[in-house]
């Protein structure tokens, strides 16, 4: 999961409403205390829903994450989310850059295998 969350780190955060930046350089998450970044909290079942779907269309995602993440969620109730309304949920709000993140390691990881022989 290590690399997956440096993926995120580096793709995703820099560019999240809630970072704390210097200048370009992403320094901290700024959501309040007791407060948990969803995309932190639920990488590997986000890792699972990017690689079970194979589309180009990015609702198919969409629906696999509300499926197999959301539908699980403290903040949802049924299909409802208010964070999600006020655009406060950084998985919601950033879910394509994060699957990109995602495929992205995945990608790397192949090539790598594929050049050690690894099946
Ligand atoms: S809310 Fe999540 S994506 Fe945004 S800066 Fe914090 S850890 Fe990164
Ligand atoms: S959109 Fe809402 S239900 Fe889905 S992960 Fe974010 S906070 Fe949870």
């Amino acid at each position: 999961m290590q690399a997956y969350l440096d993926a995120v780190r580096n793709n995703v955060c820099p560019v999240c409403l809630d970072a704390v930046m210097a200048g370009n350089q992403f320094v901290r998450c700024g959501l309040p205390a007791g407060r948990k970044c969803p995309v932190e909290i639920y990488l590997p079942q986000v890792v699972e829903v990017v690689e079970s779907v194979d589309s180009w269309l990015m609702d198919d995602y969409v629906e696999a994450l509300r499926e197999k993440v959301c539908a699980f969620c403290e903040n949802s109730t049924g299909d409802f989310c208010a964070l999600r309304l006020q655009a406060d949920c950084a998985l919601d709000r950033y879910f394509m850059l994060v699957a990109d993140a995602i495929k992205e390691v995945d990608t790397r990881t192949n090539a790598v295998n594929e050049t050690a022989g690894i099946p």
